[in-house]
């Protein structure tokens, strides 16, 4: 084996173009360091390319569709008629090529050295890629994740698929089983049921969207009986068969149900195998990386983020630590993330969305908790919008607000206040006098606060 070219040396080497990896190196050569962004797909990652950003087009062209079935409730001549697939995919694919050229110019004006191939860590501070070598003083693992599946669930793309088939399909199919009540099943069915599907849910923990305040979960519920998406709860997935037309599921308690296709959204596990992490020495568990509260594994000069850490699965969360990474290494000691103070939205019709702690988890770690429910029933916009839904607010008692927790039709745009209220430590006496604009669904946020505050306006009781 002759010797191997050494082609640049870097002060960080990045391995993954997704949110985490593309964010650090944005972050890192904006300060100044020379960047090597190593990326065997698309630049953007899952986010951009099979993730967050396709998926909440499809919920847009449903949240039209449902909009032109209802439009006679506004007084609207307008019909529903079908769907037209090649037209759904290509303004969604529209959207993402926009924003992958804008991500692709920004890598470029900073410049960043983007090598496209498939990289391997080769020693502790060397990546490989294409039989070339990038030394970095710093290496940053972003190597993302991959939808899982069950033992025994082979995913043919066909009948049995995942998100990365779910998001490109190019019809509607007429009945779909989503194994998996968690964001990524409740999106898609949302997504089907507004195209015009039949969908059923399979869900083994006790509640949809199980991570949220039960509350949260039980309203969603209660919204999705409504427009008839169907589910099984607390019931775990047993075996499946696939036939020429479709697919039949059975589940442990004998149940079967059979349908065009099956969705398999039972998690996202690390992109970790076989890339020489292990032969580093670097510390894994489960095939995450473990990192402490600066994103540094235990290999100095080694740094992990993203979907491969065991931190929250987002997007921005991937963000958030790509940027400390990259402000770590440069010296200007950032705080370490907050991982309570993260919004989460699931995106569905209706939307949940929440920031801080459950019920649940404020009484287990001690608080005195006080709960306040704000029904957006009480809303002059949730009513012109029809939707129904709420803001929660779980307080420490005389204290600060704990948690805050949302159902409703665009209740995710509420998080930008509700994550400012949750992360200064704000209590309802604080937010209670600012002036909300009326109306709007944010003047919810502010009825609730006041409620909590003792000076409820429009609420009753
Ligand atoms: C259907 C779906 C919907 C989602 N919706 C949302 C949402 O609405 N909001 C939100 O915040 N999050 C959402 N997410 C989650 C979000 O996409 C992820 O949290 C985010 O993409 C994680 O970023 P990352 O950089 O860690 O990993 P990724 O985005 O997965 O990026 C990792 C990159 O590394 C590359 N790579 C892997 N191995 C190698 C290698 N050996 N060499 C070179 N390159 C390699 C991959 O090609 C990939 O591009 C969604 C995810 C899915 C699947």
């Amino acid at each position: 084996m002759g010797e191997r070219l050494i082609v640049a040396q870097f002060d960080l080497v990045i391995l993954g173009g997704g949110s985490g990896g593309y964010a650090c190196a944005l972050r890192a050569a904006q300060l100044g360091k020379t960047v090597a962004l190593i990326e065997s797909g698309k630049l953007g990652g899952t986010c951009l390319h099979r993730g967050c950003i396709p998926t909440k087009a499809l919920l847009h062209s449903g949240e039209i569709a449902d909009s032109a079935r209802e439009a006679s409730t506004f007084g609207v001549n307008a019909q529903f008629l079908s769907m037209d697939m090649v037209a759904v995919n290509a303004y969604k694919d529209g959207v993402i090529n926009k924003l992958h050229k804008g991500l692709q110019g920004l890598v470029k004006s900073r410049n960043i050295t983007f090598v496209e191939g498939h990289g391997r860590l080769v020693s502790k501070d060397t990546v490989e890629v294409n039989g070339e070598r990038y030394t970095g003083t710093n290496i940053v693992l972003a190597t993302g994740s991959y939808a899982k599946s069950l033992p025994g669930l082979e995913i043919d793309g066909v009948r049995v698929m995942t998100s990365d088939h779910a998001t490109n399909l190019n019809y509607v199919p007429k009945s779909v089983i989503v194994l998996g009540g968690g964001v990524i099943g409740c999106e898609f069915a949302s997504v089907w049921k507004s195209f015009g599907a039949e969908v059923t849910i399979i869900e083994g923990l006790p509640h949809l969207v199980a991570l949220e305040d039960e509350s949260s979960s039980k309203q969603l519920e209660r919204a999705y009986r409504k427009r008839g998406i169907n589910f099984e709860l607390g019931v775990r997935f047993k075996s499946h068969t696939v036939t020429a037309d479709g697919v039949t599921v059975e589940l442990e308690d004998g149940k079967t149900f059979s349908a065009d296709v099956l969705l398999v959204a039972v998690g996202r596990g690390p992109v970790s195998a076989n890339l020489g992490y292990e032969e580093q020495g670097i510390t894994m568990d489960r095939g995450y990386v473990i990192v402490d509260n600066k994103c540094r594994t235990n290999v100095p000069g080694i740094w992990a983020v993203g979907d491969l850490i065991p931190t929250l699965q987002l997007a921005h969360v991937g963000f958030g630590e790509g940027i400390l990474v990259a402000e770590e290494i440069c010296g200007l000691s950032p705080r370490p993330i907050n991982y309570d103070g993260v919004p989460r939205v699931t995106y569905s019709e209706p939307e949940v969305a929440s920031v801080g702690l459950t019920t649940a988890q404020a009484k287990e770690r001690g608080h005195d908790v006080v709960e306040l429910n704000y029904d957006l029933a009480g809303n002059g916009k949730a009513q012109i919008l029809r939707t129904a839904g709420s803001i929660k607010l779980v307080s420490q008692k005389n204290g600060p607000v704990l948690g805050i927790h949302m159902v409703g039709a665009r209740v995710g745009e509420l998080l930008a206040e509700a994550q400012l209220i949750f992360n200064w430590e704000a209590t309802a006496d604080d937010v209670a006098p600012l002036i909300h604009a009326h109306p709007t669904l944010s003047e919810a946020m502010g009825e609730a606060h006041m409620a909590l505050a003792g000076k409820p306006l429009h609420a009753h009781g």
